[in-house]
């Protein structure tokens, strides 16, 4: 037999991984400066990783208590009903848990282009149709309402990533409420803050009082550092209550992510320093690398290289892994996330190195 039609379901494709390109370099996975996926360069707060430890112990039982742990505390902090929080296998999961709680088969989503590959993915997996909205280079990926309007028409659900990935812009908070104003009431948006912790923009979760047609996305992947154990949720309406019984995949998350993320929640400090790392990084990049830059709210920075994947591989055969940005459909850029100093500082060279060795290549 055969599956159904995936021919419009397209493969998602990652950054490398350090391994694999360790591999094919005959280097040690130490020895490369690993760029390429917004992940935290201080890893997990050592309080996570504690609380990871010994939530391995319990492995045998099913996850209750800690699922009810997190979504409390993610309520209290911001300042809703424990209801209205969507614990999920990353906010991936909770894209899914979305489109699951919203979409007839036929019914179309709005996605920007380029973006963030899972928001068509996930709209496909649950039958779903796809358009797009532009986020156009040539106006410096600027988001307004207006652009993303002019493209509407009456989609079930609208997806915004304020900060942008892979450009970095953001949607001002008055473009999300015109946004927000702008749609039918029966239209859902998505405001996709996997960098929210990034930027000083306050979060689109305080308007979840006011729209009934509002949901926010957040992950522990990237400022909290646990994207290896996919963990991140939704907040959603408030007349949503009983949806997500409805709609999530028994036991949502895993334990150990669970009581990793709790812990997580109480380490500051830890999001603080990975925070102020990140903003230092995106200034180095911007001033020192020898290529246009976008303007970047979170922890990467989109460059206009010219060929985006010759650059990205060669940094790579010198140890520095970025994102080719082909797949998003911006060829000529490359993204590099924000490292620690010393990777920060390396990569820029390296690709700066590599930029000189193109450009003299071209000459030639
Ligand atoms: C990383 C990312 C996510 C979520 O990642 P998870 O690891 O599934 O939590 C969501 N949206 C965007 C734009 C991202 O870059």
């Amino acid at each position: 037999m055969n599956t159904r039609d995936l021919s419009a379901n397209a493969p998602y494709v990652p950054g490398r991984g350090v391994e694999e390109v360790a591999r094919d370099l005959g280097l040690d996975p130490d020895e490369l400066v690993k760029l390429s996926s917004n992940e935290n360069p201080f890893g997990p707060s050592p309080k996570a990783v504690a609380a990871a430890k010994a939530a391995a112990e319990d492995a045998h039982v099913y996850p209750k208590a800690a699922h009810a742990d997190l979504t409390e505390k993610l309520a209290a902090r911001w300042g809703l009903a424990p209801d209205q929080v969507w614990v999920s296998p990353g906010a991936d999961g909770a894209l899914d848990y979305l489109a699951r709680a919203t979409l007839d088969p036929g019914d179309t989503v709005l996605v920007p282009e380029p973006g963030f590959a899972y928001y068509p993915m996930s709209a496909r997996y649950h039958h779903g149709e796809v358009a797009t909205y532009p986020v156009e280079k040539a106006d410096g990926f600027e988001q307004t309402a207006d652009r993303v309007l002019d493209a509407y028409d009456g989609e079930r659900v609208v997806y915004v990533t304020s900060p942008h990935n892979p450009a970095g812009t953001e949607l001002p908070r008055e473009e999300l409420v015109a946004l927000l104003e702008g749609v039918d009431r029966d239209t859902l948006v998505v405001a996709d803050e996997a960098y929210g912790e990034y930027t000083d923009t306050p979060s689109a979760a305080g308007l979840l009082g006011e729209y009934g047609n509002l949901a926010v996305t957040r992950t522990f992947s990237k400022a909290y550092g646990l994207a290896g154990l996919r963990i991140g949720y939704a907040l959603v309406p408030e007349q949503w209550a009983d949806a997500y019984a409805r709609v999530n995949t028994p036991f949502a998350a895993n334990a150990v992510a669970l009581d990793a993320a709790i812990a997580a929640l109480d380490d500051d400090d830890h999001v603080e320093k990975s925070v102020e790392t990140a903003r230092w990084a995106r200034e180095y990049i911007r001033e020192h690398l020898d290529a246009p830059t976008f303007d970047s709210a979170g922890n990467f920075v989109l460059a206009e290289v010219g060929d985006g994947s010759a650059v990205a591989e060669r940094a790579q055969e010198r140890g520095v892994i970025v994102r080719d940005t082909g797949s998003f459909g911006l060829p000529d850029c490359v993204r590099v996330s924000c490292g620690t100093e010393a990777a920060t500082r390396e990569a820029v060279a390296t690709l700066n190195d590599v930029l000189a060795e193109l450009d003299r290549g071209a000459e030639a």
